[in-house]
C-alpha cells in the first residue's frame, strides 16, 4: 500500500511550528522516513522523542534516487543539502528498485557522504529469548571498499574477475574508527578479523594498519583473529569479544551472524559514519511491505538506532532515558509487537514506551 509521510502518520504534529525548537541546545536532525513501514516506525520515534523531551528539531526529506545533470545518479538536492547542513541524519527502511539500471539508495547515500565506517551494537535485550543472554559487541566494518569495490569484468567466456580492493588510507581511518569509538565508549579491546594468513597483500595491509593504529592506543587491548576463528568462538562464546574491526565482506557477514544472537535484524541498530563529521543512523531490516501500514511493525530497530545517534551527539542522558524505557517494555513483556511474541499494535507498544520515559 501506500506509505505515509511521518508528519502525516503523526497528525501533522511536524508541521506545527515547534517554539521549543528555537531554544538554546535544540540540533537539527534530517529525517528519512524511507519506505514500507519505515513511516510508521519514524513517527513512533519522534513521539517517544517527544515524550523523552529530547533537543531534536527534525526535518523531514523524502530520498529516492532522481538523475541529475549529466544523467548521473543524486539523491534530491533538498535532502542532500538537509544533512550537509545538519550532519546527522535517521533513516528508516528503502527498497531496492529492481528496475535495471537503477541504483540502490542506500549504495547511493553511502557514496555521497562518504560512509565509510558501518557501526552495529550487538546487545542482549533481558526478557527476549535468544540464543545468549549476555551478549554485548560491537562490529566495525569498513563500507567503502574490499569485495564490495565493484569492479568486475569477464576476463574470458566463462571466467568472472571480482577485484577485493584494499587501500592504505581507508584501512587506517576505519581502525581509527574503532581505537576512536572504543575509547568514547568505555569499552576496552578491539580485534582485527582478518584472512592475512590467505589473503597475505590485501588483509596483509589491513592488518598492518590496525597494529599500527593500536600503537597510538595503548589504553585499549588489541588483538588480531581469523576470520573463521572468531566464527568459531563467536557462536561459542559471544562474551569474549568487544569491539571487532573488520574489511567490508567479512562485516556484512559476521555483523548479521552477531545480529541473530540477539534476536535478529528487527531489534539491531546501526549507524553509517562518515567523511566530514556526516552520520547516518538506521535500522538494520528492510521496508517489510508485508505488514506495511498495517500498525503492526517493531520501531524497536529505528529507536535504538536513534539511541546511538543521540549519543553520537553526546546526549547520553536523553540516550539512556529512551534505552531503559524501551528495554524495561519488553523486559516486562505486557505490551509487545508480534515480531517479539506479544499481540499489540506499533502504536501501542509506543505509547507504553512514552509512558516510561
Ligand atoms: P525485511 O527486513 O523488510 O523483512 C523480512 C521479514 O522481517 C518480513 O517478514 C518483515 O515483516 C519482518 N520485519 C522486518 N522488520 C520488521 C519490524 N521492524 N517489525 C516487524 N517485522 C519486521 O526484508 P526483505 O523483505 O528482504 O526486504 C524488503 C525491502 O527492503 C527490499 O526492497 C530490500 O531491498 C529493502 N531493504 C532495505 C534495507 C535498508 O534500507 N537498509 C535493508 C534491508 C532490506
Amino acid at each position: 500500500g501506500k506509505t505515509q509521510k511521518v508528519s502525516q502518520v503523526m497528525g501533522g504534529a511536524l508541521r506545527r511550528p515547534a517554539l521549543s525548537s528555537f531554544s538554546r541546545g535544540m540540533q537539527t536532525v534530517t529525517l528519512i522516513p524511507g519506505d514500507g513501514i519505515g513511516p510508521e516506525i519514524s513517527a513512533a520515534v519522534v513521539k517517544i522523542f517527544d515524550a523523552a523531551k529530547a533537543p531534536i528539531r527534525w526535518e523531514e526529506r523524502d530520498v529516492m534516487a532522481i538523475k541529475g545533470p549529466g544523467g548521473r545518479w543524486m539523491i534530491p538536492p533538498d535532502a542532500k543539502e538537509s544533512m550537509d547542513r545538519s550532519k546527522i541524519g535517521l533513516k528508516g527502511p528503502l527498497k531496492t528498485p529492481i528496475a535495471a539500471g537503477h541504483p540502490s539508495m542506500n549504495l547511493l547515500l553511502r557514496k555521497t557522504f562518504d560512509l565509510y565506517a558501518n557501526v552495529r551494537p550487538c546487545v542482549s535485550i533481558e526478557g527476549y529469548k535468544t540464543p545468549y543472554t549476555d551478549v554485548d559487541l560491537v562490529t566495525i566494518r569498513e563500507n567503502t571498499e574490499g569485495e564490495y569495490s565493484g569492479i568486475e569484468h569477464v576476463i574470458v567466456d566463462g571466467v568472472v574477475q571480482s577485484i577485493k580492493l584494499i587501500t592504505e588510507n581507508a584501512s587506517r581511518r576505519i581502525a581509527e574508527y574503532a581505537f576512536e569509538y572504543a575509547r568514547n565508549n568505555q569499552r576496552s579491546s578491539v580485534t582485527a578479523v582478518h584472512k592475512a594468513n590467505i589473503m597475505r597483500m590485501s588483509d596483509g595491509l589491513f592488518l598492518r594498519k590496525c597494529r599500527e593504529v593500536a600503537e597510538d592506543y595503548k589504553d585499549i587491548k588489541f588483538t588480531e583473529m581469523y576470520l573463521d576463528t572468531v566464527c568459531l568462538n563467536m557462536v561459542q562464546d559471544p562474551t569474549q569479544f568487544d569491539i571487532l574491526v573488520m574489511p567490508n565482506l567479512y562485516g556484512d557477514i559476521l555483523s548479521d551472524l552477531c545480529a541473530g544472537l540477539i534476536g535478529g535484524l528487527g531489534v539491531t541498530p546501526s549507524g553509517n559514519i562518515g567523511a566530514n563529521g556526516v552520520a547516518i543512523f538506521e535500522s538494520v531490516h528492510g521496508t517489510a511491505p508485508d505488514i506495511a501500514g498495517m500498525d503492526q511493525a517493531n520501531p524497536t530497530a529505528l529507536l535504538l538506532s536513534a539511541v546511538m545517534m543521540l549519543r553520537h551527539m553526546g546526549l547520553h542522558e536523553h540516550a539512556s532515558k529512551i534505552q531503559t524505557a524501551c528495554f524495561d517494555t519488553i523486559k516486562e513483556k505486557k505490551v509487545l509487537t508480534k515480531d517479539l511474541g506479544g499481540s499489540s499494535k506499533c502504536s501501542e507498544f509506543t505509547a507504553e514506551i512514552c509512558r516510561r520515559v
